[in-house]
Formats: structure tokens, C-alpha cells, sequence
């Protein structure tokens, strides 16, 4: 083979070379399309790899960050499958194992939380609404002012976690009473610093009052999992802030 035969040939390989990757290239890149596709139509109805988690999550909430705020109401028939605690209160099924191995852990550290409220009926939440309603219009307020100042401390019905099954309130044994004296039982400050191993946030910190609409409560515990509740811990960010991250 003279130098020009050769060179004409190994030039005709090295094209066919390239019109095969490129083929192979523009066929991977098309199944890519169409499964992320169909795994995008289908998000939500089945489960989907990891890798595309985050559509479904844009697509439809994971049920442990399911947002309720005052813009955020619970959505219409919310599928709730309660357990019942053994002091009768009751949580989603979902996070019992972990709400569980907290307390024991906390009991083990020689400390004595008590789950003081969980899940609660649309309707207890009207009348726990309304009670507070009442106690300001006691103290000479407005029915207006009343509505908005219990608004602050108590969740408007529709629009609180309690009804999700997925808020507990924690006090000590020692004080159960709900105010702000709670951050300095050795209880709070042992949930407040652990509660995220167990996928649980101090949902309403007092320095994010403005952006959750409700005043510090050192001593509701919301889950939304552990890969979540590090990430709000480690960022110092309220639930609000985590979901607006994820868009
Ligand atoms: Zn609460």
C-alpha cells in the first residue's frame, strides 16, 4: 500500500468511526429523552428512580413536606392514617418509629419529655381557634384584633400541621406549660439540638417568625425526614425557605 492508498483508507475508517459514534450519540440522547419523558407524565403515580426525584417533587410534595401555612391550607381529603400513642395521642403512622426512638433516646439521656398534643380533628382545631378567640375579646379586643392576634399563636383551622399528623407538641414533665420558658428545659435544649437525626425541625424558630407567621413555639416538632431536617438545621432555614430552595 503506497502512502496515498493508505492515507485514503485509514481517512474512509476514521469518518465511518465517527458517523457511528455520532449515531450512537444522537440514539442515547434520544432514550434519555423519552425516558425522562415518560418518567416526568408518570411522576407521582409510580415510583421513580432517584435520579429524578426532584420532578416529582416539583410535580407533587413528598407527604413529609407537604407545606400547611396561612397561604398553604391542607389540601381536600387528606389521606391520613393515624397510630395511636400510648398516652392517646395519636401521629401519622409514617413517622411513629422515629417519633418513638426520639422520646426513648431522650428518656435514656435521664430526661422526661411529654408529647402534650399531636394530631388533632379539623374540628378540635376550629375550637381551639375559637377558645383563643374568646380570650382576647375577653382582654377588650375587637373581634377583628382577636381573630388576628390568636391568629399568631393559634394556627387558623385548615392551616395547621397538627391536622397533618405530623406536628407534636413537646414539653417537660417539669413545665407544661406552652411558652417560652420551654427553651430552657434540659428537654427542649436536647431536642432542639437532636430532634434532626430523627427527621424532626423546631418548625417555628424565633427568628423566622416573619416569613412562617407564627411566633416562636419552642416546642413544636414537625417531621419531614432526615435528609430534610439536616439541611434545615445546618442551614439554619425554616421549612418555607427549604421548599423554596428545592425549586
Ligand atoms: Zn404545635
Amino acid at each position: 500500500m503506497n502512502q496515498a492508498t493508505y492515507k485514503r483508507k485509514y481517512n474512509t475508517e476514521d469518518t465511518k468511526e465517527v458517523i457511528i459514534k455520532a449515531f450512537l450519540g444522537v440514539l442515547v440522547g434520544f432514550l434519555f429523552i423519552v425516558v425522562y419523558s415518560v418518567c416526568y407524565t408518570l411522576g407521582g403515580k409510580i415510583k421513580l428512580p432517584e435520579m429524578f426525584s426532584k420532578v416529582q417533587m416539583i410535580d407533587k410534595p413528598a407527604w413529609n413536606l407537604q407545606l400547611v401555612n396561612a397561604e398553604n391550607v391542607i389540601p381536600d381529603q387528606y389521606d391520613i392514617d393515624l397510630i395511636l400513642l400510648r398516652n392517646g395521642q395519636s401521629v401519622d403512622r409514617r413517622i411513629y418509629d422515629e417519633l418513638q426512638e426520639m422520646m426513648d433516646d431522650a428518656r435514656a439521656e435521664g430526661l422526661t419529655p411529654l408529647i402534650c398534643s399531636s394530631y388533632r380533628s379539623h374540628d378540635k382545631q376550629i375550637s381551639l381557634f375559637n377558645q383563643e378567640v374568646s380570650a382576647y375579646m375577653n382582654q377588650g379586643y375587637s373581634r377583628e384584633e382577636a381573630i388576628e392576634n390568636a391568629s399568631k399563636w393559634v394556627a387558623i383551622p385548615g392551616t395547621s400541621e397538627h391536622e397533618l399528623g405530623l406536628a407534636v407538641d413537646i414539653v417537660s414533665v417539669g413545665n407544661q406549660i406552652l411558652d417560652q420558658s420551654q427553651e430552657q428545659t434540659p428537654e427542649q435544649k436536647w431536642l432542639m439540638d437532636n430532634c434532626y437525626k430523627y427527621g424532626f425541625i423546631l418548625r417555628y424558630p424565633a427568628d423566622k417568625s416573619e416569613i412562617t407567621g407564627i411566633s416562636y413555639e419552642p416546642w413544636h416538632y414537625r417531621y419531614v425526614g432526615k435528609s430534610a431536617a439536616k439541611m434545615i438545621k445546618e442551614q439554619n432555614i425554616c421549612l418555607e425557605e427549604y421548599l423554596e430552595g428545592l425549586k
